[in-house]
């Protein structure tokens, strides 16, 4: 089978932020640090091989870039100060916009002129329909129901989260395509349903990062992600109680409502603790890329930060309407709430199925394939 050869592939990657790969001398010593490099799946060095060849379909069919947490051990490391744990997140910035059929990612990605005026269209948008479609404001009690209905907010709502699923599953399927190959084709079923806990498992618990040596880093990365993921529920799942759970009634479940939840109330506890967890880990983050000291924070593309932000302005505007309603102040609550949603619906429709966001989905999967194949490779190889 002939290997097709892209000459213009460094110069591509250049534009999703590769700097100094071609300082890469190919010692071998950041696959040897690297604590999540295996026998199947060697990396990072071989993803730089492939990337200075102008090896495009390689890098496509490649999980690797998904196994890396990008810890940074590797780069820390590198005689040469050629950033493979840059490289690697490089790629996945690179595979985001190839696994995406509508080329989105790839202008969110390479420009950063298109990145701010995206999102500040989306949020012009947002704060003139929830101007236009509401109800007259209630002066008397920061009552949001009464001027977003729940019940029309649920269904706006419901809209969102099916373009947003759609967007990324068949995002999610290319991916599949692409690492899978032609073994999708010969693998059984029942060998993906055999391994289906570890796509719950690694979403959940990110444990492979666990095994790198800082594990603050994987830390910081699992409360980020078990705060998002918590909000997420509660506002796409149960804003007007879209749910039924035995026992609860339809009204127990909303999340937005007029009333606010006693204090130990499960939505006001999970609450507290998504708005702590994603303030802590945002900040750590933040923190870490304006000091630079440690690797995976040395190099910040524009995206890094647009992610960043608009989830720490999201949960902010977050607090300060949670304490708006606790002293019943309607208009600040109306103008935050506004706010709110200008800087939180950006953030979901643009950063979920097209930029940061996605490796949510395509990390755990890639884990989950990998078992997938490995289980399937041993048992040909039994049958031998
Ligand atoms: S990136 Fe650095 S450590 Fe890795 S092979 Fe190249 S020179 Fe060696
Ligand atoms: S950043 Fe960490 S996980 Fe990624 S390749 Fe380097 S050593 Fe491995």
């Amino acid at each position: 089978m002939s290997i097709k050869v892209d000459p213009n592939l460094m110069k591509d990657l250049k534009e999703f932020g590769l700097e100094d790969a071609n300082k890469c001398m190919h010692c071998g010593n950041c696959t040897a640090v690297c604590p999540l490099s295996t026998a199947d799946n060697t990396f990072p060095r071989k993803l730089i091989k492939y990337a200075q060849m102008g090896l495009k379909d390689k890098i496509l069919e490649s999980p690797e870039p998904w196994l890396c947490y990008y810890c940074g051990d590797c780069s820390d490391t590198c005689p040469r100060g050629a950033e493979p744990g840059e490289t690697m997140m490089v790629m996945r910035r690179y595979l985001t916009s190839q696994y995406d059929w509508t080329g989105f990612a790839k202008k969110f990605y390479t420009s950063e002129m298109f990145e701010i005026i995206s999102i500040a269209i989306v949020a012009i948008l947002v704060g003139l329909a929830m101007i236009i479609f509401r109800h007259p404001f209630n002066m008397e009690h920061a009552y949001l129901n009464d001027v977003w209905p729940a019940p029309a907010m649920e269904i706006a709502d419901m809209g969102m989260a099916a373009v947003l699923t759609f967007l990324l599953l068949s995002n999610t399927y290319r991916c599949f395509n692409y690492v899978m190959g032609d073994l999708k084709l010969k693998i059984p079923i029942g060998l993906y349903i055999k391994n289906a806990k570890e796509l719950v498992i690694h979403f959940v618990t990110q444990k492979k990062f666990a095994e790198c040596t800082d594990r603050m880093q994987w830390f910081v990365h699992l409360m980020i992600m078990t705060g998002y993921c918590t909000i997420f529920l509660l506002v796409a799942v149960f804003l007007a109680g879209g749910i039924h759970v035995i026992g609860l009634s339809l009204h127990d479940l909303q999340f937005q409502r007029n009333e606010i939840y006693p204090f130990f109330h499960p939505w006001r506890i999970l609450g507290y603790y998504a708005t702590f967890a994603i303030m802590y880990g945002t900040t750590y983050a933040i923190i870490g890329r304006l000091k630079k000291k440690k690797a995976p924070y040395k190099n910040s593309h524009s995206t890094d930060w647009g992610f960043l932000i608009l989830l720490q302005l999201t949960t902010l505007t977050g607090i300060l309407i949670h304490f708006t309603r606790l002293l019943d102040l309607p208009m600040p609550t109306y103008v935050l709430y506004i706010i709110h949603m200008m800087v939180a619906i950006p953030m979901l429709v643009l950063e979920v199925p097209f930029s940061k966001w996605a490796h949510l989905a395509f990390r755990p999967v890639v884990v989950f394939l990998m078992a997938v194949k490995k289980d399937y490779l041993e048992e040909q190889g039994q049958q031998k």
